[in-house]
């Protein structure tokens, strides 16, 4: 970058570029006209699971960066597995992109839609003397592969002749030989150094129907020869894929090269780990096949619908892919970045309101016994256009049982006998009694007084109070679900296993509590979906699977308090 155009850049943009390798490896390829000025990626799932927050990133990075630069981004199905994927992934992975907020217009790609072409391409390899048909076993091409200190063992069948290997490759394909009775094996260096490129299997036999070509084939493309020719037939520019892939670069490029076509870069980085949380597929899916998690889209579960459940927003999930940023080093991001990308999020826009989870009574003593009052409360402080409600009050509330201390310590600031304290948007009230059960000694209702003058919650003569808490009216609230929900897993890093362990042994057995609560009335409408605030206790949302008309139930998407700003300060001293 020039120094003219780096003065100019304010640090906020620097930053944003240098957060992101990617990204500048585009604007210098934009700079240098490499690739004619076009920018097209691609995100490519294998239609065999659920999406998660780390296809996430991947999606946001691919489909955020060609938006970022005016590109293209396709959206290609890698089903070249036949027994593993199905059309209900499929689906789920459309909705979920979608729903994430990024389209692919007309360019929804299958890699079985290129079957033929790979066949083709095969062909050509067999006739360039590139390629060759191995009877050898799955297991005997494991054990002549050697190792990375020894060179593997060359086939006995490496050296057949073209038109025998063009002949035995259409048997393969007409179904003449039962599964896996011979591969197809490019014809590179059993004794590269990389293992990747000792004769790897492109062509496999299978008799088993996909879900898109039916039973039209019996042999099927491997992972890294479909890769690269698939990136090549959509002319994509930058085929970013996760650091495992590395390895597997020589031969993206030997394929190309070797036919001859066009040529994509392929730029690896490092995949996302969350802290106390599992992204492997076959994990989560475990999760799901104990009955540990209720489905796919438990709310505990990191899949996009997970997380869309427990009440993630879109724009939450991009601006975290945004800040961790994109590197080459392997790390694990905690997971209270992802938190504290919901709660600043919802902070902005989600509607407050009045919810008592542990209820204790409070009667004010001197409010008149039918009196029904209607306090104005704002809809969100973040944001005054959302406007104000109405919550009704009356003369028996509930209040937080921990709002309320018979012996309070010093620097507890809510109500205690004697005390006065602010309702929040109605009045002052001072405690003048507490009864308790005769039996148990557990408190079950305090007295009050309310001061009318103190309407609203301010005091005309300028008195002030050290406490605000939040209320609901006995008579007005109703009781709705509320589910509390926990990290799914008590080690930080439950891949990392001790001896004899697996992952679920690190299972958190409080990663649920389902509790009643106290709502406020207009909550009863809350549809599926909807997000709030409830005020001093978290962010909620309405679960889309378990609530009724005019019975919302409610899960936990965060609790109010952040403690990513605590990190980021111990990150930043750390750095200074
Ligand atoms: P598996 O674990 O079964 O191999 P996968 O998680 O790699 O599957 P794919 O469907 O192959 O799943 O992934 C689609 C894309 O998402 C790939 O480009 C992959 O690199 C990327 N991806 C997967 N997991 C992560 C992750 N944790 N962080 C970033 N990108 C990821
Ligand atoms: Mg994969």
């Amino acid at each position: 970058m020039n120094n003219e155009m780096n003065n100019m850049m304010s640090e906020e943009e620097k930053e944003r570029i240098a957060r992101n390798f990617i990204r500048q490896i585009i604007i210098e390829d934009l700079k240098t006209n490499k690739w004619g000025g076009r920018v097209h990626t691609r995100f490519p799932p294998e239609p065999n699971g659920y999406l998660h927050i780390g296809h996430a990133k991947s999606i946001c990075l691919n489909f955020g960066l060609a938006e970022e630069f005016g590109g293209l981004c396709n959206l290609r199905f890698d089903d070249t597995n036949p027994t593993k994927e199905d059309e209900e992934y499929v689906n789920a992975i459309i909705e979920d992109v979608r729903w994430l907020g990024f389209d692919w217009g007309d360019r929804m790609y299958f890699a079985s839609d290129y079957f033929d072409q790979l066949y083709e391409y095969a062909v050509r390899l067999i006739k360039m003397g590139k390629a060759y048909v191995c009877d050898l076993s799955q297991e005997e091409i494991r054990q002549t592969r050697g190792t990375l200190t020894e060179p593997g063992i060359e086939s006995p069948y490496r050296n057949r002749s073209v038109e025998e290997n063009l002949e035995l490759f259409e048997r393969m394909r007409k179904g003449e030989f039962p599964d896996f009775a011979k591969t197809l094996r490019a014809k590179i260096d059993m004794a590269s150094p990389n293992l990747n490129m000792r004769d790897p299997v492109i062509y496999r036999i299978k008799h088993a129907t996909h879900h898109r070509t039916g039973d039209k084939w019996c042999i099927y493309p491997m992972y890294d020869f479909t890769h690269c020719l698939s990136d090549s037939i959509e002319r994509i520019t930058h085929s970013i894929c996760t650091l495992e892939f590395e390895d597997h670069r020589p031969l993206y490029d030997w394929f190309l090269d070797q036919l001859g076509v066009y040529h994509p870069q392929q730029i690896e980085f490092a995949r996302l780990n969350l802290s106390y949380t599992v992204l492997s597929k076959r994990k989560l899916l475990e999760l799901v096949q104990r009955g540990i998690v209720d489905g796919w889209d438990d709310p505990r579960m990191p899949t996009i619908r997970g997380l869309r459940r427990r009440g993630y927003t879109p724009e939450s999930i991009r601006n975290f892919a945004e800040i961790i940023g994109v590197s080459k080093k392997e790390s694990i991001v905690d997971i209270a970045v992802l938190e504290h990308c919901i709660r600043d999020d919802l902070n902005k826009r989600a509607q407050r309101a009045f919810v008592v989870l542990n209820p204790l009574k409070v009667i004010i003593d001197n409010y008149p016994d039918d009196l029904v009052e209607e306090m104005d409360a704002i809809n969100n402080p973040e944001d005054l256009s959302m406007g104000t409600r109405k919550v009704p009050f009356s003369k028996e509330l509930y209040i937080e049982r921990d709002d309320f201390m018979e012996n309070p310590p010093k620097k507890y600031y809510r109500l205690a006998p004697g005390r006065e304290v602010r309702l929040r948007y109605a009045y002052y009230i001072t405690c003048t009694d507490v009864v308790k059960d005769p039996q148990t000694g557990e408190i079950v209702e305090v007295h009050c007084t309310y001061d009318p003058a103190t309407r609203g919650g301010s005091s005309p003569d300028g008195r002030k109070v050290l406490g605000t808490i939040h209320w609901v009216s006995a008579r007005h609230c109703f009781p709705v679900e509320v589910r509390l929900y926990d990290r799914l897993f008590i080690k930080e890093n439950p891949n990392d296993v001790e001896e004899g362990k697996t992952f679920l042994d690190y299972i958190n057995p409080n990663s649920l509590e389902i509790k009643t609560g106290y709502a406020e009335p207009f909550l009863k409408d809350a549809k599926p979906e909807e997000r709030f605030q409830f005020e001093r206790i978290g962010y909620f949302c309405v679960d889309s699977k378990y609530s009724k008309p005019g019975k919302p139930v409610f899960n936990r998407t965060v609790t109010l308090k952040d403690t990513w700003s605590k990190i980021l300060k111990s990150l930043q001293e750390s750095n200074e």
